[in-house]
């Protein structure tokens, strides 16, 4: 489609955006995250290295042992053997944290226990169970080379290595790699922050006490923002908004100076109540496709007001939940620079059926496990999120697509990872 027709007046449907296409635009329109703050390694889990960090120093920092023994010269051990023991004068004992006072000599050696520095002049260790175990004078049974049991310094990572590099996700192993590189904090990427607008005058909150008849408590900013914060994202959540456009409206325009992106749900339709296009319109916001070729989430739009993206999904939560992973994974992937937040799809084989077909693409709710994929047994349809409880990913049905039968191979995405690992 040329991007022209892509720019529509409020409340006009595109007919036939694909999901490919529709991401691509976000991709191209979406400014990636630049902003980074300094955090305490505690705190970074998750989070996206803005710089590269390297070791100040060796480590270990000095050369030690790696089990309880005797430091010696090789050279004085030559020849030793359970009939032939070498005798070695005991000169010190030296215990981890410890710094060894004396040097090894010919003739001597000292006692030392797993993590104790080498003393000068000492090349090898030998294990106490190869020996005596004296005290004042050890016997040992066993000739070594120089270097044996000798953990070197700088033999984990020599001083300059790198212990995390720009863009890495950070893990439990970076934190103790920069924690036994002697490093507190360290800088990475702002997480995005994402603005909730669920709309709808229909919408209740428990806070609210009990809901007047007609209304219906909210689970779309709980169930979306849960999601945004697995994905690395901060929601921000904001209170209901009617269906109004002026509220609506207002309520973008306040927020967009602390946001990196706005998703709202519910009135992005081409009902008489669906005012959301309005107002993006009146606001003067870009609006760049309005309408997908998939279900379930058909009336998803995506403008820009400003360089603030938005994405407008249907109320209906599963709906809402579905386009959320399609749409805003490839937005995220860019403003948190992270690249393994972008969709990825895999590859599964039915156990289950499922009878109706599906004339266009169809995201239908099910359960992957090592590869064999169970649809959903309850309703399907997008207003439905009990059905959801225990699913794990969306499998994508082509359009044109008969009704499936156990066996049939099909592509899915993942619900439950974000970030490259399952979260
Ligand atoms: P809409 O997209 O506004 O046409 O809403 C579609 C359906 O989703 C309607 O049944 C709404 O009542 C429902 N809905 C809208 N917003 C929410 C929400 N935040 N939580 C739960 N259901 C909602
Ligand atoms: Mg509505």
């Amino acid at each position: 489609m040329p991007l022209s027709r892509l720019f529509l007046r409020p409340g006009e449907l595109t007919v036939g955006i694909e999901l490919e296409q529709a991401a691509d635009i976000i991709r191209s329109r979406v400014v990636p995250g630049g902003e980074t703050e300094v955090l305490a390694i505690g705190r970074l889990y998750g989070r996206i290295c803005a710089e590269d960090v390297r070791a100040a120093f060796d480590i270990p920092p000095f050369p030690r042992s790696p089990l309880d023994g005797y430091a010696f010269r090789a050279l004085d051990g030559a020849g030793a053997s359970n009939d032939s023991p070498v005798e070695l004068a005991v000169i010190e004992e030296i215990y981890a944290g410890q710094w060894p006072q004396k040097s090894v000599t010919p003739g001597t050696a000292a006692r030392l226990m797993t993590g104790a520095p080498i003393p000068e002049g000492a090349d090898c260790v030998i294990r106490q169970e190869e020996t005596d175990e004296g005290r004042r004078r050890v016997r040992l049974f066993k000739a070594l080379s120089p270097g044996e049991n000798i953990c070197r310094q700088g033999e984990d990572i020599a001083r300059g290595g790198l212990l995390v590099s720009a863009g890495e996700r950070l893990n439990y192993v970076h934190a103790g790699l920069l924690a036994g590189a002697g490093i507190s904090s360290m800088r990475v990427y702002r997480r995005p922050r994402v603005l909730l607008l669920v709309t709808g005058d229909e919408l209740w909150l428990p806070e609210l006490g009990e809901p007047p008849p007609g209304k219906i408590y909210s689970s779309n900013h709980a169930l979306l923002s849960a999601r945004l914060e697995e994905l690395g994202a901060e929601a921000v959540l904001a209170e209901p908004c009617e269906d109004d456009e002026k509220a609506i409206a207002e309520r973008i325009s306040d927020a967009a100076g602390e946001i990196d992106l706005v998703i709202t749900t519910g009135g992005v339709s081409v009902g008489s109540r669906d005012l959301v296009p309005e107002a993006l319109g009146n606001l003067g916001a870009e609006i760049l496709f309005h309408g997908l070729n998939l279900k379930p989430g058909t009336p998803a739009m995506f403008s820009l007001y400003g360089r603030l993206p938005i994405l407008s999904l249907s109320g209906n939560p599963f709906a809402a939940l579905a386009t959320m992973e399609l749409l805003a994974r490839p937005a995220l992937a860019l403003l948190a620079r992270n690249g393994a937040l972008e969709l990825q799809y895999e590859n599964g084989v039915l156990e289950n059926g499922f009878p109706t077909p599906s004339p266009g693409r169809r995201f239908i709710r099910g359960t992957e496990r090592r590869g064999r994929v169970r649809l959903a047994d309850g309703p399907h349809s997008s207003g439905v999120l009990g059905s959801l409880r225990g699913c794990n990913c969306l499998v994508d049905i082509p359009a044109g697509t008969g009704p499936l039968k156990a066996g049939d191979a099909v592509r899915l995405v993942r619900l439950d990872q974000g970030g490259g690992e399952a979260v």
